[in-house]
């Protein structure tokens, strides 16, 4: 459960993966401001479905890896609904390519978006919380951060990267009633994964226990969890959401 009235800040909270948790958390009662880059239609979409469930919700157009939009952002969140008290940081994205062909650019866009975007708006959300001396931070990396994949150096890089990062920002607030944990789905029917051909799809489910992709709504259920009032005690974990995929 979240006390009702929070302020939840999603990032990448226009579709996929961010739009289930920014209504779980909705549903959970938290007021959410949720951030996305470029899609207004569907960041509208999402603030009506989040207003349906009787929260407050705003949304803030901009790239997380801007240190003036996160500036901007958490100015708007604090104005519009108060200070930030749960982060979820899920704005990512993918440019694959095999290692011998994958351009400068590439791994720059990837590791900026997902791991500088991460950092600035962690760094934005601390200074609230530590004042508040209560706060939740959920970084979504991916079980792809755990063991890895081929096509995927760049992003995996980043997705390993957010543990490493979260684990070190859970070691300095745990003492100050602030926790920062990391979910890792496995693959999630998204827009993400939707260019992917049946081919694939069917050898991914292959790989999975469940045999399965998940529902975003099943990655939110987590998130939800390490967000709330009861998971105070639970810190620098990583939760794989995965079907089984990486279970050792
Ligand atoms: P989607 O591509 O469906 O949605 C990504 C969201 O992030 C969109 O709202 C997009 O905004 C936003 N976004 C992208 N780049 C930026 C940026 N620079 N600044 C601000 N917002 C940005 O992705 P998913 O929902 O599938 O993925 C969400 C998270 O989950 C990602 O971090 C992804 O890596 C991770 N993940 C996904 C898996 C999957 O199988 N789908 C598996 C494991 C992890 P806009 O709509 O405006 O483009």
């Amino acid at each position: 459960m979240i006390e009702d009235g929070r302020v939840a800040v999603v990032t990448g909270g226009g579709r996929g993966i961010g739009r289930a948790v920014a209504v779980r958390l909705a549903n959970e009662g938290a007021n959410v401001a949720i951030t996305y880059r470029s899609n207004d239609a569907s960041a509208e979409e999402v603030a009506e479905e989040v207003r349906a469930a009787g929260a407050l919700c705003e949304i803030f157009k901009g790239d997380v890896a801007s240190p003036e939009d996160v500036d901007a952002l958490f100015k708007g969140v604090g104005e519009a609904l108060g200070q930030v008290e749960i982060l979820v940081n899920n704005a990512g994205l993918t440019r694959d390519n095999l290692m011998m062909r994958m351009k400068e650019r590439e791994f720059d866009e990837v590791l900026r978006t997902n791991l500088k975007g991460t950092y600035l708006c962690t760094r934005a959300a601390l200074r609230p919380m530590l004042r508040a001396r209560w706060g939740r931070i959920v970084n979504v990396s991916s079980v792809v951060g755990l063991v890895g994949n081929a096509g995927q150096a760049n992003y995996a890089a980043s997705k390993a990267g957010i543990i490493g990062f979260t684990k070190s920002v859970a070691r300095e607030v745990a003492q100050r009633g602030i926790t920062a944990n990391v979910v890792a789905p496995g693959y999630v029917e998204t827009e993400l994964t939707r260019n992917l051909t049946e081919e694939v799809k069917n050898q991914i489910r292959g790989q999975v226990p469940a045999g399965r992709f998940a529902e975003a709504e099943e990655v939110a259920e987590v998130v939800a969890f390490l967000a709330g009032e009861g998971a105070g005690y639970v810190t620098g974990q990583t939760v794989a959401v995965d079907g089984g995929m990486t279970m050792q």
